[in-house]
């Protein structure tokens, strides 16, 4: 077992050892968490026992609305949700009903009748589809203020460094509309620089490159406050499609974006000659050509071959955000190294390929897709001290 960040003062355990959901509980601290969650690696997250009284009664929440992943998070009770961002839809006599949001939705992937159709509202990091974003977020936060009582909760809610401020104003009218006391904005790489315990209030530049799904972001603090904010619109989907590109070219095989995906989480790395990843992978797909079933292998270093391209956009988005920097701080960075969160921070070798071909160290900090949640609760948390990172709607 081991704790994974500090919030103020409290520390957020990660313990590796599964409970059943319900009555998972934190050897550590010895608190029972009413609803048991695992984290990235499998891990069972829990608030901690070190909770102030104040934070058990209040009715602040965080969310992480990410392209491929939602997070809630309620003060004092820790992630009380973590689901894909995903609504099923039904079209009936010309007008669109939710049928399923979040997990179930997704369950529902290449088994809906034609009439139900499957959307990631957020696909490329911003809202593609306003109203499935605004069906999906009003149904988490209803299921959490139904299972802890509240009535009009304060509601902290993360958007990517790239949303426009339409899509900002949307985000804010969900959740107000969601029946919210007070809404508050903050950019996803400001909150993950803060949930990867980076020394964000030191004099010095620290970077963090979120590689989330539909958008990799980038945040540099100094201070306590946010020196630069960026998005680019190639991370986890880019990969896939990467994978997808190369078996077509390579193996004129016609594979499909979950398929894609399960290689990527599988049998990925980023280190061509396959790094510690030994295992080769069987696929099978649609012949191109002769239009029959097919199956191939591909080897860890095909699938570094393929992830080149989308590296490289990666890469020269992290070189020109230093470039832009005053010296002084990219100096920090150079010094201290950039921190990689999100779930492409998971992909085996990539911080040690983006250190290559940037020169300036990488290191993942301990359940990276949790940052931005965990980083998003602190600001939530000690909103006085932070509230300089907030945005204007
Ligand atoms: P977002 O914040 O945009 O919702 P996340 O940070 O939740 O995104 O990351 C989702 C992305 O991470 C997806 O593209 C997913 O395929 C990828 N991902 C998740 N786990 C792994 C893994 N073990 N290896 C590589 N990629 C992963
Ligand atoms: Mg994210």
């Amino acid at each position: 077992m081991s704790c994974a960040n500090k919030l103020r003062g409290t520390s957020l355990c990660v313990s590796r050892v599964r409970s059943p959901v319900g009555t998972g509980s934190c050897a550590r601290h010895s608190c029972v968490e009413a609803a048991a969650r695992f984290g990235d690696g499998g891990e069972q997250i829990c608030d901690g026992g070190l909770i102030g009284v104040a934070s058990v009664f209040s009715d602040d929440i965080a969310i992480d609305l990410g392209t491929v992943n939602t997070l809630v998070y309620v003060v004092g009770r820790g992630i009380i949700l973590d689901e894909p961002s995903a609504v099923a839809l039904k079209t009936v006599g010309g007008m669109r009903e939710v049928v399923a949001v979040g997990l179930k939705a997704k369950a529902m992937l290449g088994r809906t009748p034609e009439t139900i159709e499957l959307i990631r509202p957020l696909r490329d990091g911003v809202i593609a589809d306003f109203i499935a974003t605004e069906a999906m977020l009003r149904q988490f936060i209803k299921r959490a203020k139904s299972k802890f009582g509240f009535r009009r909760p304060r509601i902290l809610i993360c958007v990517p460094a790239s949303a426009t401020p339409v899509e900002r104003r949307a985000v804010y009218e969900t959740v107000v509309s969601s029946g919210s006391r007070q809404v508050f904005i903050v950019e996803e790489p400001v909150a993950a620089a803060i949930g990867a315990g980076m020394p964000v209030d030191e004099p010095r530049g620290s970077m963090v490159v979120d590689i989330g799904g539909g958008t990799t972001d980038i945040a540099v603090l100094s201070l306590g406050g946010v020196m630069q904010a960026r998005s680019l619109r190639c991370a986890g989907n880019a990969f896939d499609e990467a994978i997808i590109r190369f078996v077509r070219r390579r193996h004129q095989l016609l594979i499909g974006e979950a398929n894609a995906e399960r290689i990527k989480i599988e049998a990925g790395t980023a280190l061509v000659g396959g790094g510690s990843r030994a295992v080769d992978i069987h696929i099978r797909g649609r012949d191109l050509r002769q239009g029959r079933p097919k199956s191939i292998v591909l080897t860890p270093s095909n699938i570094a071959e393929a992830l080149d391209g989308p590296i490289d956009s990666i890469t020269e988005f992290i070189l020109r955000a230093l470039e832009d920097l005053p010296p002084n701080v990219a100096a920090d960075i150079c010094e201290t190294g950039v921190c990689l969160t999100g779930g492409g921070a998971l992909i085996v070798g990539l911080d040690t390929e983006l250190a290559r071909r940037v020169g300036v160290p990488f290191t993942v900090p301990s359940g990276p897709m949790h940052c931005v949640i965990r980083g998003s609760a602190t600001i939530v948390e000690e909103l006085d001290e932070r509230r300089h990172l907030l945005l204007t709607p």
